[in-house]
């Protein structure tokens, strides 16, 4: 087995047995294969192994490599900070966006989405911990932001994503992750059913799914350091 085959089936080892110790049901947790300044060969050799979602945070760097495999169906998501003056190629180019944190945002994504298209599916951003570096949106204005953007036609709003600064403890970890699944419960309270927590990293992705994560976003443990 080559690097990349054994990294990827510890990857659904680990998910699967995260699945059976947190009473999650089987194939519930949805992996992304986070790419981003890996080459399109290793894209490639991943997609080979069955693996269809991948995620990427530079839109130059992407379009570049979605050339580059034009002739494989993946599927791709752009978890990346997203700059107003991009979002055009952003709808373009992408299947979901995990970043939306602000209406102005999600209201060019739908704008500019072309009818040829499904609509395309995002997530808001949520900043848990209030650190003011840190894009999302914080957690008192989400159900707002929620409603808002849900009554826009060219995008589907399917849930909730967050990126909790590094933190060794699981239990820490955990907390966050369920500040954010409850969250999501509150919105669906108020009347939306979004159903998807976008939650869980290399280092947390246990404490994700934990949790109720139903994407996580893998990079280093799939393709090595950065
Ligand atoms: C880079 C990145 C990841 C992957 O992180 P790893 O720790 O390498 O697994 C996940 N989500 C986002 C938003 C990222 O930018």
């Amino acid at each position: 087995m080559t690097d990349i085959s054994q990294r990827y089936q510890t990857i659904l080892d680990k998910i699967k047995q995260a699945e059976i110790q947190y009473q999650r049901e089987p194939n519930s947790v949805k992996l992304i294969a986070v790419s981003k300044t890996k080459p399109a060969k290793m894209i490639r050799e991943m997609a080979s192994l069955g693996q269809q979602a991948f995620g990427e945070n530079y839109l130059q760097e992407a379009i570049g490599k979605q050339d580059e495999l034009s002739d494989l169906d993946l599927q791709w998501h752009f978890i990346g900070h997203i700059q107003s003056n991009k979002t055009k190629d952003i709808t373009q180019h992408f299947d979901w966006v995990h970043g939306v944190d602000r209406f102005k945002i999600a209201k060019r994504l739908s704008d500019q989405r072309s009818d040829q298209k499904s609509p395309i599916d995002i997530c808001l951003q949520v900043n848990l911990e209030a650190e003011l570096t840190k894009s999302g949106i914080s957690p008192e204005h989400a159900v707002d932001l929620a409603q808002q953007v849900s009554t826009l036609p060219n995008i589907r709003l399917r849930g909730l994503m967050a990126i909790p600064s590094p933190n060794n403890s699981f239990s820490v970890q955990r907390r966050l992750f369920m500040q954010l699944r409850k969250l999501l419960e509150q919105i669906n309270q108020s009347g939306l059913k979004l159903d998807t927590l976008s939650m869980g990293m290399t280092d947390d992705m246990e404490a994700a799914i934990a949790e109720g994560a139903t994407h996580i976003r893998i990079g280093t443990a799939l393709f090595g350091a950065r």
